[in-house]
């Protein structure tokens, strides 16, 4: 049981509670910890990831269109 806030599993209030609100990278699923990503304040994706993304891939990815004008 927690000490914090005596529950088992955590509050999900509680500091201790590592369980809710992870951050997932959006393209390897890897768990995001202190480190600094990229996001379009809906989706995250790792440094890593992102470096290696085409403009292309980017374009895609933020629903950026090429057209002719
Ligand atoms: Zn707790
Ligand atoms: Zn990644």
């Amino acid at each position: 049981m927690c000490e914090e806030c005596r529950q088992s599993p955590c509050d999900t209030r509680c500091p201790n509670n590592t369980e809710e609100e992870k951050t997932y990278c959006k393209i390897c699923d890897k768990v995001l910890e202190d480190e600094e990503v990229y996001t379009d304040g809906f989706d995250y994706i790792c440094e890593n990831c992102f470096e290696s993304m085409t403009p292309v891939d980017i374009a895609e990815m933020f629903n950026i269109s090429k057209e002719a004008v």
